[in-house]
């Protein structure tokens, strides 16, 4: 058989089966079915403002949700048509420049692409001889140097969960092995023959993401062993309260190891004051953890570049490239400053992934040896091939951009006579609701809970909702690039137009249905 073979790339003549096309002409299909789609996205893609940011899958659309797995294919084009009617018009709406909620990216057409070229070629990151792992360790020390931490080890895992829970077991077992043990050994577990040791806690404030209980559980720490510091009045970790906790945790036979500094919350966007905890964890020789899975992208934003300050002291950062990064899900980094401390608590000797001096295997399995995961794909291609081709500078305006519309709509809030801005807002996160003089106090969450709703039924923009202090909160979380200034307009203008209509509905109800709207 010689490599050139034409025959030989279009397909088997022995009668073998493969998933590739079985003739010339099914390869001209593809290739065309593949432009189209290529098209279709694309046009998607580009005029998603004049489309619903939300709309709901109709109940019998849904139906071919409960059908059996088909024995024999329906074929390439009729499974697409089913994609086109009915998948992509029903997302949660996350891609369109009016999304607003949680904290979910819009990913990029450019990224989109580069995971086809990454699925296309399928190279397998535990590690190896070969290029893609060259490419993930480069993102990584682009990102590390970005935040200050150049030469800190690290690696792509899929969002901020995986990465945060990765370094808080780091953390681990950097603690126990400080404290002459082996947690990759012992775990944590009281062994007849092994010393008695105190259990170890950590500590993050109270607005915390809820990573950190899953991450205390799964890691065999238990929530417990997550003490919860109180915050101030801008929702920032209040560092006295921390010492005191420290204090009496330590009087009571606990072992303090890791505190853990939020860059960028949840509900609010508060930061905490990291460069005050990294003093702090010098003093008392923790772990400085800093989850950063929205906010850490901060550091490349003039705008707001001082609230992150702190962060290059940190042990370990965790943040999210499929947030504030614009990649398309999934994709996060974790970085660890001592590169060692987190071989050394990966590493592995199976001998079917032994090293060998030459060959495919030449360098081991660089990425498995430092994280979970065996078998890893090629998220790093499309954070690449985005900072290649835009560069970090233009990621940094378009923060810097969500920043300045967060905080001009936080002022039209403020100066808006029926809307009260129910949180500071530092960052990218408004926290708001309709309020006027006509709706009793305890009326309040009920119509904005309402009014959230009906933005989103409307399909007019989807923010989401926290509560603070009791109070129902309409949230915007912008980390989105694709909004415009309108967009935010819009967005005030809307939700005060919906506002005014239930409360007028409740006037008009009063006295008989006070409430029920
Ligand atoms: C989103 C978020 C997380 C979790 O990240 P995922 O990528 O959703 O797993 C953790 N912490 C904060 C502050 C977040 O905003």
């Amino acid at each position: 058989m010689t490599a050139s073979s034409p025959d030989r790339t279009l397909a088997p003549t022995d009668g073998t089966e493969t998933f590739d096309p079985a003739s010339v002409d099914a390869w001209a299909a593809l290739r065309a079915l593949g432009h189209r789609m290529l098209d279709d996205m694309l046009d998607l893609q580009s005029s998603l403002t004049h489309r619903p940011a939300w709309q709901e899958l109709p109940p019998l659309a849904r139906r071919l949700f409960d059908e059996p797995a088909p024995i024999d294919g329906i074929g390439a084009d009729a499974a697409y048509a089913l994609f086109r009617s009915h998948i992509v018009p029903y997302g949660n709406g996350n891609w369109h420049p009016r999304f607003f909620g949680w904290v979910q990216g819009q990913g990029t057409p450019l990224a989109m692409l580069a995971e086809m070229l990454a699925a296309g070629m399928n190279p397998h990151l535990a590690g190896f001889n070969q290029a893609p792992p060259l490419v993930e360790r480069q993102v990584v020390g682009w990102l590390a140097t970005l935040m200050g931490i150049p030469g800190a080890g690290g690696l792509l895992v899929t969002g901020g969960t995986a990465a945060n829970t990765h370094a808080l077991g780091v953390a681990r077992y950097a603690a126990v092995r400080a404290r002459g043990g082996n947690v990759r050994h012992d775990g944590l577990q009281q062994w007849p023959d092994g010393p008695t040791a105190k259990p170890l806690v950590f500590y993050g404030s109270v607005e915390t993401h809820g990573w950190a209980r899953k991450a205390a559980e799964w890691l065999g720490l238990g929530d417990r062993a997550f003490q919860r510091v109180p915050v101030n009045a801008d929702y920032q970790m209040d560092l006295a309260a921390l010492r005191r906790m420290l204090e009496r945790d330590r009087a009571q036979g606990l072992d303090p190891f890791c505190v853990m500094g939020t860059a960028g919350t949840v509900n609010t966007g508060a930061t905490d004051d990291l460069r005050a905890i990294a003093q702090l964890c010098r003093e008392e020789s923790l772990w400085f953890h800093v989850d950063g899975a929205f906010g850490a992208l901060a550091a490349l934003a003039p705008s707001v570049r001082d609230q992150v300050a702190g962060l290059e002291q940190a042990d370990s950062v965790a943040f999210d490239l499929h947030k504030w990064g614009a990649m398309p899900f999934e994709c996060a980094c974790v970085l660890v400053r001592d590169e060692t401390v987190n071989h050394d608590a990966f590493r592995s000797t199976a001998t079917y992934l032994a090293e060998t001096s030459r060959g495919v295997s030449a360098g081991g399995a660089y990425f498995a040896d430092r994280g979970l995961d065996l078998t890893r794909g090629f998220k790093a291609l499309k954070v690449w091939m985005q900072l290649q081709a835009d560069g970090v500078a233009k990621l940094g305006r378009i923060i810097d951009q969500n920043v300045r519309q967060a905080r001009e709509f936080a002022d039209a809030v403020t100066a808006h006579a029926s809307l009260e801005l129910l949180a500071p807002a530092p960052l990218n996160v408004v926290c708001f609701r309709y309020r006027t003089h006509a709706v009793d106090e305890a009326d309040l969450n009920a119509l904005n809970e309402e009014l959230l709703l009906r933005l989103q039924e409307r399909g007019i923009a989807v923010p989401s909702s926290t509560r603070l202090g009791g109070r129902f909160a309409l949230r915007l979380a912008h980390v989105n690039h694709r909004t415009t200034d309108d967009d935010m307009a819009l967005v005030l203008s809307a939700g005060v137009e919906i506002g005014d209509e239930l409360a007028a509905k409740q006037r008009a109800a009063l006295p008989s249905s006070r409430g029920a709207l």
